[in-house]
């Protein structure tokens, strides 16, 4: 983002009084974690600031600072609707299409609203007035730092907007350890503990809260996966059946798509979870190296993401879906093969 940007976002600030922040469908840590710290960051400076999520967000991130304060959307249309219609100003965060915003896109691509992007996700779509797009971040947390230091206000970075980007950082790198983690990244998150995160509360937070009935259910995931070494993929089914049984909560299957990954020789994971209320099946891709899941998803999973870690959606049921994406995989063999 150049500084004449800068500059003009600067002055619309200053004018705005109703502010909207939104993440996308879905959100997780980092969609979350960016929008609640911008919230505070720009209450702090007397703006009328409100998140609002498209839909429900997991129990594990409702802890963090804001919560309360957040609308969810498909809870109660008419109300974020009104507010949508007041805002002077709609930052999206963590996404680069508004389709990624569920029943809200409507309401959004109506807006007047001057719009900002704040995101690290490849192929940014061309709605936003001012787009901040970065696909070599760790996160869209590690964005909104930059973002406020870009503004020339890092010293109005609070406890509560540290640990909120703390905790994107953090669940966006694998804690750290995925390949979008740079020494600056660590270097932002050592600031933020400086500035208020408690770094250990907030790991324990975010996963030392399990219930027993999803570790039962990650049980379930484990005896489902399905291991194909000559393609080096490994994937996981979960059926809404496996859910009700085990109590599924939003969120419980997060991070799940990891353990096939974690497999010695293994370089692109899948899950497959069905959703009957919605009548599809939802997939995470993850991938190690140069095989890129965003290209995968995009072309074969109406998706997209980043290249190592990815998502989308099959509309047919389980079987068929599996049957597909198995037969995809002989196109890939020049990178899937070792
Ligand atoms: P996850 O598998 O954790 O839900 O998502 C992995 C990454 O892919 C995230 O950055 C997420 O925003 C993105 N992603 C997940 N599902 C979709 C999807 O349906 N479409 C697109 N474009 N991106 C997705
Ligand atoms: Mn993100």
């Amino acid at each position: 983002m150049i500084e004449q940007n800068i500059l003009e976002i600067t002055a619309e600030l200053s004018k705005a009084s109703n502010i909207v922040i939104v993440p996308h469908k879905g959100p997780d840590g980092d969609a979350m974690g960016s929008t609640l710290a911008l919230m505070h960051f720009l209450k702090d400076k007397g703006h009328n600031a409100k998140v609002i999520a498209p839909n429900e967000y997991p129990t594990f991130l409702k802890w963090l600072p804001g919560n309360d304060e957040v609308m969810i959307y498909e809870e109660n249309k008419p109300a974020a609707n009104a507010v949508i219609d007041d805002a002077e100003i709609i930052f999206t965060l963590d996404f680069n299409d508004l389709s990624r915003c569920g029943d809200m896109q409507h309401s959004l691509e109506t807006s007047k609203a001057i719009f900002i992007m704040i995101d690290h996700h490849q192929e940014p779509a061309e709605y936003a007035d001012y787009t901040y797009s970065d696909t070599q971040m760790s996160s869209t947390c590690e964005m909104v730092y930059h973002f406020i230091d870009k503004l020339r206000a890092k010293n109005k970075i609070t406890p509560e907007i540290a640990s909120c980007l703390y905790t994107g950082i953090m669940t966006d790198t694998g804690s750290f350890r995925f390949s979008s983690t740079s020494a600056t990244t660590h270097r932002v998150i050592a600031d933020l503990i400086d500035k208020g995160a408690k770094n250990s509360d907030i790991h324990q937070d975010v996963f030392d809260t399990n219930s027993e009935s999803r570790l039962q259910l990650l049980g379930v995931a484990l005896n489902n996966l399905n291991v194909n070494r000559q393609y080096r993929t490994a994937y996981i089914t979960m059926s809404q059946e496996e859910l009700d049984a085990n109590n599924f909560r939003k969120g419980d299957t997060e991070g799940f798509v990891n353990y096939g990954l974690s497999l010695d020789g293994i370089i692109f994971a899948a899950i497959f979870i069905e959703n009957k209320q919605e009548g599809i099946i939802k997939i995470s891709f993850r991938s190690k190296g140069d095989f890129s899941v965003n290209t995968f998803a995009r072309n074969h999973f109406h998706g997209g993401g980043h290249n190592n870690a990815a998502g989308g959606r099959s509309d047919e049921n389980m079987n068929d879906t599996i049957v597909k994406f198995n037969s995809l995989l002989p196109d890939y063999k020049e990178q899937l093969q070792a």
